[in-house]
Order: structure tokens, then sequence, then C-alpha cells
């Protein structure tokens, strides 16, 4: 049922050697054309348009003025998303003439990607959030609680993570607004309000699904991944000092809900098969209902950079990999429903930040500049930060090489303007 498209495939589509979107990657996403959102999928810095190819015919005709990847969603078959990527893929493969040599189809449905035209793949109808990297948590651990082990007591247990916000995730590209809140110093007698001294990234994946479990019954974790559609690119945005003083009890709330970015383009696990890997060793051994094997968890480079107000070009600041998730993606939807939590078709769930082993991987500036202590001086202009100024850009990006090609995510893109 799976469906790759072998290493060795070309398309008639030239795609540059570099690009994270050759044939092998097709994946989902949503770009305005003339002011309307249509469904696309993407080769090299080509969009193409899947409503219009159903039109024509050559796509299935439920697909016809499709707008977004909420119309690949089919409860009574949730994996045909993967037969319609199966077929464009035909259609693009260098010897397959049908689209190639039809020059009016092929200039309607292929176009050029105008950046401000881009559009949220899909809008979320809940967002929740895990703490699945086990690099963070044992970072924050450190920090927050330094006479203690790292990490809880539950956390290899539990694929530990809360509700989020799923009105203000927005695409890439979209400016985030330094959010207000109530902070207090340790030395502080009493809270204030205002904006957030300490505006912080988290870099992470996310997945939508392409079907829930209507009727509320558990999602077994070796069926959990027929449940997602695809992968993206999470920019977790966080007010660090709001997060401080409000976390206890319950846990992050306005810290958070302000804004989450997400790159603009669906990765499907197919896609990804051929990145897999298994998982970090779980001791212990997890309960049954989140008892795995195989292949559990991929391995994929993560990136982020941060061009400032007065650099000409971004600097990467960290570099880790997905590979250090101590709980994987179906385990994190397995534990979700094991309540009997009702899930749906377009919800979005986000792994947690993903830090590697060493100081240069780390997926926040929390971590990166140790609570504050420990600045990064921007090479080119001599500035140091420890959290993030107005005018700062954030760009994250993530991909995995194969032989003779690279499938990836593209590029995440956020500016901070004024409170
Ligand atoms: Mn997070």
């Amino acid at each position: 049922m799976r469906f790759l498209v072998p290493a060795s495939t070309r398309s008639w589509v030239e795609v540059p050697v570099d690009s994270h979107f050759p044939i092998q990657n097709l994946p989902f996403g949503s770009i305005a054309r003339e002011g309307a959102p249509r469904l696309v999928s993407r080769i090299g810095d080509l969009a193409v348009d899947l409503g219009l190819l159903a039109e024509a015919g050559l796509l299935p005709l439920w697909l016809s003025g499709a707008k977004d990847a909420s119309d690949l969603v089919r409860w009574e078959d949730p994996l045909a998303f993967r037969s319609v990527r199966a077929t464009l893929a035909e259609l693009l493969e260098s010897g397959n003439s049908r689209l190639r040599d039809d020059s009016a189809l092929r200039e309607q449905a292929l176009f050029a990607i105008d950046p401000a035209a881009v559009r949220l793949p899909m809008r979320p109808g809940a967002f929740v959030d895990f703490y699945s990297g086990v690099h963070h948590a044992s970072n924050v651990g450190r920090m927050f609680r330094p006479d203690q082990p790292p990490l809880l007591p539950n956390y290899r247990h539990i694929p530990i993570g809360y509700n989020g916000r799923a009105s203000t995730v927005v695409v890439s590209g979209t400016d985030i607004r330094r959010p207000h809140g109530q902070t207090k110093g340790a030395n502080d007698e009493s809270p204030s309000f205002g904006p957030t001294q300490e505006m912080d990234f988290e870099l992470e994946l996310g997945y939508f699904l392409a079907s829930g479990n209507p009727d509320g019954a558990p999602i077994p974790v070796d069926l959990a991944e027929d449940h997602m559609l695809g992968l993206t690119l999470v920019n977790d945005w966080s007010a660090r000092d709001v997060q401080r003083w409000e976390y206890v009890p319950l846990g992050p709330f306005l810290a958070k809900s302000f804004a989450t970015s997400v790159s603009p383009w669906i990765v499907t696990l197919d896609a990804l098969a051929l990145f897999r890997i298994g998982g970090m060793p779980q001791d212990p051994e997890p309960l049954p209902y989140l008892q795995q094997s195989g292949r559990t968890q991929f391995e994929m480079v993560l990136e982020v950079s941060l061009q400032t107000a007065r650099m000409s070009q971004p600097q990467l600041i960290a570099r880790s990999n997905m590979k250090y998730l101590y709980w994987s993606l179906a385990q994190q939807l397995a534990h979700q429903t094991s309540n009997g939590t009702r899930v749906e078709p377009g919800d979005l769930y986000a792994t947690g930040t993903i830090s590697g082993e060493t100081e240069d991987s780390a997926g926040s500036m929390l971590e990166l500049s140790w609570r504050g202590s420990r600045p990064l001086a921007m090479r080119e202009t001599g500035e140091m930060r420890t959290f993030l100024e107005d005018g700062d850009v954030v760009t994250m990006s993530a991909y995995a090489d194969g032989e003779g090609y690279r499938v990836g995510f593209g590029e995440l893109r956020g500016k901070i303007v004024p409170a």
C-alpha cells in the first residue's frame, strides 16, 4: 500500500540538484491563484494544480476545485491521498508524455510559486504539542531543577503533551507579533504585564491527520501512521518569562497560544520511507499499548538560522536531527486516543522541541543561550542574542538525503514584529 517513487526515477520537469522537491517528494499544499485557493503539489520550483488536473481527467474527479489538503480527506477511503500522489508521480515521470506533451494543459497546471500566495496547507481543527525530544526535556530539567534528575519520573512512561491553540496556527512567512503577558522575575515582589522579554522559538516537526476515529476507539500503535496525511515543520513560538510564571501547575497556556508557524508543504510518510531508522532504546519497556517494533523513527537533518535586522544574510545557529525523538509519531497518536479521545482529520500534532546532544544542536534559544547565560554571537554584526529581538527572522529547514536526491520541507520563516 505504501507508494515509493524509486530513487532512479526522474521527471520531465527540471529539478535543481539541491531542491527539496524532486519527484520522490510530491508534497501537498495550498496556493492562491488569482485570489482563489488551490490544492497543489510541488516539483522543483513549480506548483502543480491538482484540481485542474482532476478537471482535465488526469486525477480523480473528486479533486475538482480542490482548495487545500482538507479536500484530500475521504471518509470512505482515508488513504486515497496515497493513490493521488502515485498517479501524480506517473504523470510527472520523464517517460510519460500525457501531460508533458500537452502544452496547453501543462502551462495551466504547472506554475511558478509566488511566496506571498502560499497558504496554510490545511486549517487544523485541533493542535496538540508533545514533549518527545529527550535532550530538550533533559536540558530544561537541568536548567529549572538543577538538584534533581533531568527527566521527571513519568517521562519514559508517558508521551507528555498538552492541548494547544489551533486558531493561531499560521503558515511560513506570517509575521509574529511579540505577545504581551504576565511575568514575575525572581526578585520581583509582584507580577507585571507587558511585552515578553524572552521571545523564543521551538524547532519541531508535526503531522496532520488524514482520518480520525469517529467512534472514539483507541487507535492501535501499529495502525497509527495510516491516520497521518504527512509531516510539516513546526515553530512553536514561546514566551519563556510568561511560561515560567504561568505553567505551574497545569502547563503552558498563553506563553504558547499566540502563534504557531508551520511550513507550507505536507510531506507524506511515503516520501520519507527510505529515511526510516530504529528508534532510540526505550527503557523501561513502555506499557503494551505503546509497544512498537521496527523502524519507528526517521533520520532527517533539522536546521535553524537567525537573521537580525542588521544582517544581510542568515546565520546557522543550530543543526539537529529528527532521530532525537524518544517517542515516535505513532506512539504519540496511540497515547492521545488511548482514553477514548475522538480525533479528527486535519488535527495537527507536534513532536515537541527536537534538540540534539551538543550545545550547537539545541532547538530553542532557551537552550542555545542556556537560559540567557551564554549569549550567541552574530558573526556578521557582532550582535549578541539570548532571546529574540524585534526584526529578527527565524528560518527552519529539514531534509534527508537519498541516493542522488534530497527530500525536504523547504523553509519555515517567521519575523518578530514589535508588540
Ligand atoms: Mn513545543
